[in-house]
């Protein structure tokens, strides 16, 4: 290898949110993830929602007000009619 060119492969730590961690080699010394291996849900085989900016919970709070405005027309559908 030239010298001087290449950054430092140290090993890892990657810590991630779900409380998993594990050793790989990187340039730097210490990764922090959302996701991984071991709680993804392609590997679990559960679904999960990774809702990190909480546009789970404006939905749901932007519906629950739908909801009430339909209720209070009386139960009309949307549309023609
Ligand atoms: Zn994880």
């Amino acid at each position: 290898m030239k010298e001087g060119v290449h950054p430092k492969y140290v090993p890892a730590r990657v810590t991630c949110a779900c409380g998993n961690t594990f050793v790989t080699r990187a340039t730097v010394p210490e990764i922090r993830v959302e996701i991984c291996s071991n709680c993804h849900p392609f590997f679990t085989g559960r679904q999960k929602i990774v809702d990190t900016a909480g546009r789970v919970e404006r939905f749901r709070q932007r519906y629950a007000g739908h909801e009430k405005r339909q209720a209070a027309r009386g139960g009309q559908r949307r549309g023609r009619s």
